[in-house]
């Protein structure tokens, strides 16, 4: 065959020819993938074991050009496209069935500039690179919780890490992206330039283009932290979730604690007679001196008698990758999340009675303390919505076999939908499953409508469409820009 079938955008197919195919490998610096060709199924995993898709081409980039070249082929084919940076998306946007994927792994170039305390950094670099690169000079950037995460994803939807009370979002430390929109120009999007573009990047997601790099401004922490990891049993958690909310009430921003609600994994890290035990832990690190953060945190380590407490003062590398071996990649995930204005009693004993009904040991309930320098910046001045929301609730649901898909989603929506009672009516989008288009459609996101200008005016034609979809308000030709 001559020809590549692919999905176009309204789902029906095209032929590509292979001479076209080649013609784009030859001028490429990275490598365009097919299936069969060595690399493919690598090129095509991602962390979701539930989205197991054969894309019918992937364009592995090796710079902006790459990219450009690769838009304008998606645009020109109207093909349904994917775009892939750290591959961790909880809805399984990262990958096509029968499609083309954009893979940006590759462009992973960290370049940190220590006199600006800037990094610039390639849309394919993880988490644990980006904070190894900048550790060397007691910088960093806020990322998430676990290092294997992707930098593109976990940004552009706002991003909440250990820090965020102390130092925002990510997507606050975000100076300026390169950006590659739906018509295959490449721009920079920043305050002074296309600033509505800039604005959107900051939480709405991978609506607008392919970022092919992010600008961050670093804050000194680290090498080392204290970091606070202290389990008690689940029949106590009533009273640990009680003390812990009472205690992130008056915090300092220092202190971004979370809440987990979980059983121990069956691996090695854990001796054998605790495995499977169901546990409540705090967790987190003091955004600031270790000796200050020991003597802050203390209270929450002398609650009751603990199942294990392994706080102390570690370094920030350690913290930040400490969860990355329990969240293994290939197994199946479905993910939802809540924001709460408050973490009531209604809302404690709730999130109790759902972790004693867990039908699966592996749920992990994680509760986020959020405030502070989130919410310093207004509700308008970025993407990001919910950001006075003081807490988040996320069901992180788990499991190995495809036969049990049914009853874990059944459990996890029963649960969240339970949970609805009690929230703010807002959900992470970073942490969602679900079809994204319908929850933002729900209001779950302030600044829809504006966000629906941007993406006319930059992508009219939803080229970008494998994401928590913006609708474009008007249907307009980029190209008209
Ligand atoms: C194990 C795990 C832990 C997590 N921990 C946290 C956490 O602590 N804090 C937090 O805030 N979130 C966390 N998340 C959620 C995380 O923010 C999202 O899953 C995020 O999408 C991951 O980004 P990625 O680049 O790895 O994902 P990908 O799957 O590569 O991308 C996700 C989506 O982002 C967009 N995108 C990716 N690259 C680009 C690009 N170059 N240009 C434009 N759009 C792009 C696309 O829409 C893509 O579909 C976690 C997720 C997992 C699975």
């Amino acid at each position: 065959m001559n020809t590549v079938r692919v999905t176009r955008l309204d789902g029906t197919m095209t032929d590509v020819s292979r001479p076209e195919i080649e013609a784009m490998r030859a001028r490429f610096a990275g490598r365009m993938i097919l299936p069969g060709d060595a690399g493919y199924d690598a090129a095509r995993r991602v962390w979701n074991g539930m989205h197991d898709r054969r894309p019918a081409l992937i364009a592995s980039c090796g710079g902006e050009e790459d990219v450009v070249a690769a838009v304008r082929f998606a645009a020109e084919h109207q093909l349904l496209t994917a775009l892939k940076g750290g591959a961790h998306s909880v809805a399984g946007y990262s990958t096509v069935e029968g499609g083309l994927l954009i893979d940006l792994s590759a462009m992973n170039n960290i370049d940190v500039d220590p006199a600006k305390r800037t990094a610039v950094v390639g849309a394919g670099a993880t988490w644990g690179a980006l904070d190894r690169a900048t550790q060397a000079f007691g910088l960093m950037a806020p990322g998430g919780e676990v290092s294997l995460t992707g930098v593109a994803g976990l940004t552009l939807g706002g991003g909440m890490g250990f820090a965020r009370r102390a130092l925002g979002l990510s997507c606050d430390s975000l100076e300026s992206a390169r950006i590659v929109t739906a018509d295959g120009k490449a721009r920079t999007a920043s305050p002074e330039e296309n600033s509505d573009l800039f604005w959107a990047l900051q939480g709405g997601g991978g609506n607008f283009g392919v970022v092919t790099s992010f600008t961050f401004r670093l804050h000194t922490l680290g090498p080392n932290v204290f970091g606070l990891s202290v389990a008690y049993p689940l029949e106590i958690a009533e009273k640990v979730l009680t003390a812990w909310r009472d205690f992130a009430e008056s915090a300092p921003r220092e202190v971004s604690l979370n809440c987990n609600i979980w059983s121990v994994p069956e691996v090695d890290a854990f001796p054998d007679e605790l495995h499977r035990a169901p546990f409540i832990m705090i967790e987190g690190i003091y955004a600031g001196e270790p000796e200050v953060g020991g003597q802050v945190l203390d209270p929450l380590r002398r609650i009751a008698e603990p199942l294990w407490d392994e706080s102390g003062v570690t370094t920030y590398l350690a913290a930040q990758s400490a969860f990355d071996e329990l969240l293994p990649d290939g197994k199946r995930y479905y993910w939802k999340s809540h924001f709460l204005n408050e973490m009531g009693d209604e809302a404690t004993s709730k999130i109790v009675d759902w972790a004693n009904r867990r039908i699966n040991p592996a749920t992990l309930i994680v509760l986020r303390h959020l405030g502070g320098a989130i919410a310093d910046v207004p509700e308008d001045a970025t993407a990001f919505g919910n950001r006075s929301a003081a807490y988040n609730v996320s069901i992180d649901n788990g499991w190995d076999s495809r036969e049990d898909d049914e009853a874990n989603i059944a459990w996890s929506r029963e649960c969240w939908t339970d949970l609805k009672q009690v929230s703010a009516n807002g959900v992470y989008l970073n942490f969602n499953a679900d079809d994204g288009t319908r929850l933002l459609g729900a209001g779950a996101q302030a600044n829809v409508e504006r966000l629906r200008g941007v993406k006319s005016r930059y992508d009219g034609g939803n080229l970008f469409r494998l994401n928590a979809n913006v609708e474009p308000a008007t249907a307009q030709s980029v190209s008209s820009r």
